[in-house]
């Protein structure tokens, strides 16, 4: 039978069964497209429709899987600083890997497809909403430029879901360049498989960087870009103020992309200490403890790592975390702020700007947009969002003065219009808050998808001013800032 995807494969099903275990989908009932990213799929090759009929039936579980192994993928991973054996693919599959029409290798992941040896008490699925969360913010980072896994389709069904209530069953077809994550490598260091270690090293370096392989020492390259890849990925969250909820080990991609979308939140008002996870109890995902988690991810790995890597590479790769974020951090807010040259005195105003905005609980989108108008909108649309309007104005006052000593590759004064028109193109008006969140889901729980869509098509374009969506850049009502999200997806 010809394949129902041209260049579809699974490299993962190769390596011997320590990695996986084979698992067919278990089929939902009745289940119908909510979503389809024809954009992503074009690029990937695949139909710029929503897929009917056999592929139809091979993407959402319910295809004939003989020519292409469904695997669930087996890693552990800490969770909340704990180690947990037991975890890997409890409700997600490997449906397997399409090459693009450019070359590239993506894997398709469908995540809510059923039982499987790891799916401990679980039931194996995945809920409307969580779903559509997922669907929505993978897309809307992607939006950003943010480094994320993709969101290609979404299907709804009438299989009951039992949480606190009964629930739509859903599915979620995720796209990535690769779902290793650092769980991978820990399961296999703790349970003294080394030699399965070494193979999982060499496959990442073969099909992700195999540059590394010029290097001495190729594992200790592919370590070190690990911790480059985490650093960015966690400076852009930094700068645009997304928090990603539960950074367990086994939620962290060894590619440096945000992965597995929980009870992630974007920071309305500027509040450093935001905990977006409601079991979250000791704020150790706060929004301002991310770099600092990261690293404590990035040891873990490399303790995981220490039977194939010198502990002095180890340390050496570990200490240029805090180097490679705070540079891109810096970079990222520079942009932001429309400043290109570095003074001295530029981080006192960077901190002056954090702890005002924080002191005046300002919306941190609304005041970074409001910051690239000044070239078009009065002052007063940035000192009207600060309680004490005097300190703000004062602030304002340096930073223009600042702006002001910006100047061009041939010494010309930069004009506010071309600083306005850069910091636009890095400072989105629309982001997918919490609130707009979850009416397009309360919404579709009534089986109107409208709002999904409206939004799937708004954050695709978050830094465009969209003129007839204005009220999507709205500051959130009040409900919508004391919403809590929980992890029972
Ligand atoms: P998460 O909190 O989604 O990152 O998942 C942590 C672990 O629990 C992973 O091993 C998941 O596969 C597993 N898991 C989460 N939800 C379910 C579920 N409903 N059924 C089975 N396993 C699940
Ligand atoms: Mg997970």
């Amino acid at each position: 039978m010809p394949l129902l995807i041209p260049n579809f494969s699974n490299r993962y099903a190769d390596l011997p069964n320590a990695f996986y275990s084979l698992v067919d989908p278990q089929p939902l009932e009745n289940s119908h497209w909510i979503a389809w990213n024809s954009v992503l799929a074009e690029q990937l090759g695949l139909p710029e429709n929503q897929p009917t009929g056999d592929l139809k039936y091979f993407l959402s579980g319910e295809g004939d899987y003989q020519a292409t192994p469904v695997l669930a993928m087996k890693y552990a991973g800490h969770q909340f600083g704990s180690y947990n054996p037991d975890l890997g693919d409890g409700r997600g599959l490997l449906l397997g890997e399409v090459t693009s029409p450019t070359g590239q290798v993506f894997d398709i992941h469908l995540k809510g497809a059923g039982l499987t040896p790891y799916s401990r008490m679980g039931d194996g699925r995945a809920v409307l909403r969580s779903t559509i969360r997922e669907y929505l913010c993978s897309e809307a980072m992607a939006g950003l430029g943010i480094p994320t896994t993709r969101a290609l389709g979404m299907l709804t069904s009438d299989t009951p879901v039992y949480r606190e209530k009964v629930e739509s069953g859903a599915l979620l077809l995720r796209v990535a360049e690769s779902h290793i994550r650092f769980g991978h490598f820990e399961h296999f260091f703790y349970t003294n498989q080394l030699s399965e270690l070494k193979l999982l090293a060499d496959k990442v370096i073969e099909w992700y960087w195999p540059e590394c392989l010029k290097c001495d020492q190729p594992y200790a390259a592919m370590f070190a870009t690990i911790v480059e890849k985490t650093a960015h990925m966690i400076a852009y969250w930094q700068a645009y103020g997304f928090a990603h909820g539960v950074m367990n080990t086994d939620n962290m991609s060894i590619l440096g992309q945000t992965f597995d979308y929980g009870p992630f939140g974007f920071l309305d008002d500027y509040e450093p200490g935001y905990i977006c996870n409601h079991s979250d109890y000791q704020g150790r995902y706060a929004f301002d403890q991310q770099p600092r988690i990261g690293l404590w991810n990035l040891s873990a790995l490399a303790h995981a790592l220490s039977p194939i890597i010198d502990k002095s590479e180890l340390e050496q790769a570990l200490s240029q975390f805090e180097v490679i974020l705070g540079k891109k951090f810096s970079r990222l807010m520079r942009a932001k702020l429309g400043l290109n040259c570095k003074l001295e005195q530029d981080s006192q105003l960077f901190n002056a700007m954090f702890e005002l905005l924080h002191q005046n609980r300002v919306d941190y989108t609304r005041f970074m947009r409001e910051l690239s108008n000044l070239d078009t909108q009065p002052i007063q649309n940035v000192s009207d969002l600060f309680i004490d309007r005097e300190a703000a104005n004062a602030w304002l006052e340096l930073y223009l003065a600042r702006c002001e000593c910006e100047v061009d590759e041939e010494g010309q004064a930069i004009s506010s219009e071309t600083r306005c028109e850069k910091m636009r193109k890095v400072n989105p008006k629309y982001i997918l808050r919490n609130y707009l969140a979850q009416i397009a889901i309360d919404k579709a729980e009534q089986g109107d998808f409208s709002e999904v869509e409206a939004l799937a098509e708004l954050l695709k374009h978050p830094f465009d001013e969209q003129p007839d969506k204005d009220a999507y850049a709205n500051l959130p009502p009040e409900w919508g800032k004391k919403m809590e999200i929980s992890c029972s997806s």
